[in-house]
């Protein structure tokens, strides 16, 4: 059976440390069965955000409604969640079906009406047949997928995911996250899942929250976060970005900004509207052609020189200094591939509309840490008191 997933609403949620403030101000919407990803740097508060959704951390302030119903008060078994932690948290002493059957014996459901949904759950994570193991004899990604299965075994309206693949490998990581995008869309419930991989946000989510510093930066799909981002920090946080910096002055509709010297033009003006600003360019957009070729009108040019050429399979990537230092990137298809080589004096050019301008802001460290998991919470989850 298809669960029913509920909608989420957190307003002005908050949540202090004696010395810190974990969340700050955060309100977020989450549609029925959608699946939305918490994604930022370690430290940013997107635990602490899921463990207030979950029940397991209270909220200094703010209130938080599932399926329109008040949470405060209610503790985790009450609220019809499922949740899956970095570490499998399974019982070693049990098997597989026992593991997934666990959730089914504390709602007291009757002996005969666990096992077929004890089969269907580990049908819908493609265990069939490793019910009668134990979990020390699965691999991880299996285990994990156990932990999925004990998740959604009894159809909550809800699931929560902590980081579930941070421990796996490139490949199988890879490969559940397909799995994980399946199983959203057989079992319908709402999924909210924590990460601090862009690229497996991007390739999860139907909308993404980026949280930098315990807020919410910004809301919406990959395409509108890679392609509209409103801050630098976005910007750079996901996919790769080439980011010039300088002062801005109005010309029309449009920006000029001053960049060691030279101007480029932006559509629009920056959001904050300070004296200096940052245009941003998707590393696709950026072109490159030798230092002596014409530029053609109306679009952006830099004189730049070629620092480094990856190869990618796909094609390639350039690093290429601006005579002040700062390194822009820019990619190029196998098929597309300029003639430029490392050490060439080049120039950059890019179409005026595909600048996104921003507040300048200081470079962000966008580089993720592998945050701990806390272990005890996860425990006090699968005893589900
Ligand atoms: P993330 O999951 O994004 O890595 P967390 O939500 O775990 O971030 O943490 C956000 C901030 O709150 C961090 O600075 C962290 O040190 C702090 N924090 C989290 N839990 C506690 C706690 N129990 N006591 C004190 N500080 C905490
Ligand atoms: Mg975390």
């Amino acid at each position: 059976m298809k669960a029913r997933g509920a909608r989420i609403e957190l307003a002005q949620v908050r949540k202090e440390y004696a010395d810190s403030v974990a969340v700050d101000d955060v309100s977020l919407v989450i549609e029925p069965g959608e699946f939305m990803t918490l994604l930022g740097p370690s430290g940013s508060g997107k635990t602490t955000t899921l463990n207030i959704v979950a029940g397991f951390t209270a909220a200094t302030s703010g209130t938080l409604t599932i399926g329109g119903v008040q949470m405060q008060d209610l503790p985790p078994h009450r609220r019809d969640i499922g949740m899956v932690f970095q570490h499998y948290a399974l019982f070693p002493h049990m098997t597989v079906a026992e593991n997934v059957a666990f959730p089914l014996k504390q709602r007291k459901v009757p002996r005969a009406r666990r096992k077929e949904m004890v089969d269907a759950a580990l049908e819908t994570v493609r265990l069939t047949g490793y019910g009668h193991r134990r979990p020390r004899e699965l691999s991880g990604g299996q285990q994990q997928r156990v932990a999925l299965a004990r998740a959604v075994v009894y159809e909550p309206s809800v699931l929560l995911m902590d980081e579930p693949l941070g421990a796996l490998d490139k490949k199988l990581r890879e490969s559940l996250q397909m799995e994980i995008k399946r199983v959203h869309r057989e079992v319908g419930s709402t999924f909210v899942f924590v990460t601090h991989d862009q690229e497996e946000a991007l390739v999860l989510s139907d909308r993404i929250a980026v949280f930098n510093d315990g807020g919410i930066q910004q809301v919406g799909t990959a395409s509108e976060l890679y392609e509209r981002p409103g801050s630098l920090f976005v910007a750079e946080f996901l996919g790769e970005s080439s980011t010039v910096r300088g002062t801005v002055q109005a010309d029309g509709g449009d920006s000029l900004v001053t960049v060691g010297g030279r101007t480029v033009r932006a559509t629009g003006r920056p959001p904050g509207g300070g004296p200096s600003a940052a245009v941003v360019v998707r590393p696709e957009h950026l072109r490159v052609q030798p230092a002596a070729a014409p530029v053609a009108p109306g679009v952006n040019a830099l004189p730049a020189r070629v620092v480094e050429e990856i190869y990618l399979g796909s094609g390639r990537k350039l690093e290429l200094a601006l005579p002040d230092g700062t390194v822009l990137l820019a990619r190029e298809q196998a098929d597309r591939l300029s003639a430029v080589r490392h050490g060439d004096e080049v120039t950059v050019v890019w179409d005026v509309e595909r600048g996104v301008l921003l507040d300048d802001a200081p470079a962000t460290a966008a580089a993720p840490t592998t945050p701990g998991d806390r272990v005890p919470v996860a425990l006090a989850a699968e005893s589900g008191r």
